[in-house]
């Protein structure tokens, strides 16, 4: 048995076959294809990206963005109207936005859902209107609202009873007309990957808890009743955002029930219907071959046929509903390319008969200050070599970082060819959702430009950062 193939038995995984000639398939985005032996994304071989752009750097396919823009408007848009109600969906913008990004989305006739000031900046300086960007947040700066009602935002998702008053507080003393509100609940529903769990008390910061009180209140139903009786406040409806990476319907379908309930309690108690109820985002995709990610036909359809038969029961007339994929929308569309530097194998064990466990480690020119979902929640990756193909045998490795920190990886487990070398090309698909939005400067690390790429041509999104950007900030 060779070093590898133990290895790989202890890792319970097996190589992908290589493809040297076509199709990659997921989870690259759509299109992405090898040409020549290299990965060739948006039409544009990565070693044309990497000889003008550099690397590490963020490739972002245009045409993957908006077909899954489509793809998802029209998926609920068809499934909604089959029931006799309707959708709108917001792009959440945390996931990844640029004032490009931004235009792609509404262009593809999707709002923006955005979680702080600068996000909301992003969205008007693309031209998105007011009217149609939403603003998220558990703890939004006076500021921030200040913001919110000077652009005219469509919704500020409330996030609490203390908000509630703030918010009211800062419209009377603008003189404002009512402010357009959601109330964030939540159902107790929380969702990720192929689990979902309902538990009655909820121990996290967002949102209000659904969860009954003896005499049959609950936050969420005191602070519904609240808002719709300010008249600084227009109370549109209630909101939920169950988790993320949700790989079917379950965790919507049980979520949409709490919540259209709690639609017809503030109903009966207060007199109020509201007419929209928001599902939130964390629909699912894949990061690694073989994952089979979330078809948004069939969970469009699944959740609009579970929403008609529960409003039935409660004999409630539909809400308009909204939704807010991110990942969903951009992940797959994002390609990080490396180039490799050191490349080290490990000893990590002994076999019975002798031999050795051997990993290598493949360091490459970037890390956790632009991938930090690896670090910090597991996360598990795909790569390629992308510049070539190989001959030669595969060996287990691991990708890590160039930061002074042991967790800095990129890709926990991995195969690449044995000949794998310093100056080759690495390509780590499904990287557009949380990679730059969530990157640093550790380590004094410039951040990766943003490069779209579309049928052959590039254009760069968020250029490069420099040591001139970081020293900007350095007041000596
Ligand atoms: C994070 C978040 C989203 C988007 O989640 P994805 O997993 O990227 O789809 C949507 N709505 C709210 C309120 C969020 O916090």
């Amino acid at each position: 048995m060779s070093a590898s193939d133990s290895a790989a038995q202890t890792a319970g995984s097996t190589p992908h076959p290589v493809v040297i000639e076509g199709a990659l398939g997921e989870p690259w985005p759509a299109g992405a294809r090898r040409d020549d032996g290299a990965v060739v994304i948006g039409g544009v071989d990565v070693r044309d990206l990497a000889a003008e752009h550099g690397t590490p750097a963020y490739v972002l396919d245009e045409d993957a963005f908006r077909a899954r823009a489509r793809a998802y408007r029209t998926a609920f848009a068809q499934a909604f109207e089959a029931i006799g109600s309707g959708v709108d969906v917001y792009y959440a913008g945390k996931a990844f936005l640029s004032v490009a990004v931004a235009r792609w989305a509404r262009e593809e006739g999707l709002r923006v859902d955005t979680a702080s000031g600068g996000e909301l900046e992003t969205a008007l300086r693309a031209g998105v209107p007011g009217a149609e960007i939403g603003l998220h947040g558990n703890n939004k700066s006076d500021a921030e609202l200040h913001r919110a009602l000077d652009e005219g935002v469509g919704r500020i998702i409330v996030d609490s009873m203390v908000e509630i008053d703030r918010l009211a507080a800062i419209v009377r003393e603008r003189g404002d007309g009512p402010a357009p509100v959601m109330v964030r609940v939540t159902t107790g529903v929380h969702a990720g990957g192929h689990e979902y769990i309902s538990t009655a008390h909820e121990d996290q910061k967002f949102g209000l808890s659904v969860a009954p009180r003896a005499d049959g209140s609950s936050p969420a139903l005191d602070a519904l009743v609240d808002a719709v009786g300010r008249p600084e406040l227009r109370l549109l409806g209630i909101h939920s955002h169950i988790g993320s990476q949700i790989l079917d319907a379950d965790g919507f379908r049980v979520a949409a029930r709490v919540v259209l309930g709690l639609r017809a309690d503030l109903a009966a108690r207060a007199g109020a219907l509201v007419d929209e109820v928001d599902l939130g985002g964390g629909y699912g995709i894949a990061y690694l071959p073989g994952e089979v990610p979330l078809d948004p036909a069939r969970v469009a359809g699944d959740v609009a046929t579970a929403v008609a038969g529960i409003a039935t029961e409660l004999g409630t007339p539909l809400p308009r509903f909204s939704i807010e994929p991110g990942r969903a929308i951009v992940g797959p569309a994002g390609v990080t390319l490396y180039t490799v530097g050191t490349v080290k194998p490990i000893t990590v064990g002994t076999t019975d008969d002798g031999g050795t466990f051997v990993r290598t480690y493949v360091s490459v020119d970037g890390g956790m200050s632009d991938n930090i979902r690896p670090a910090l929640y597991g996360a598990q990756y795909h790569v390629e070599l992308a510049n070539r193909v190989s001959d030669a045998a595969p060996v287990l490795v691991r990708v890590v970082g160039k930061h002074c920190e042991s967790g800095d990886i990129v890709v926990h487990e991995a195969y690449l060819p044995g000949d794998v070398t310093a100056g080759d090309l690495l390509a780590v698909p499904a990287t557009g959702a949380y990679g730059r939005s969530m990157a640093s400067n550790y380590n004094m690390l410039p951040r990766p430009p943003v490069v779209a790429v579309s049928d052959g041509g590039t254009r760069v999104l968020v250029r490069r950062e420099t040591l001139d950007d970081l020293f900007a900030l350095d007041q000596g």
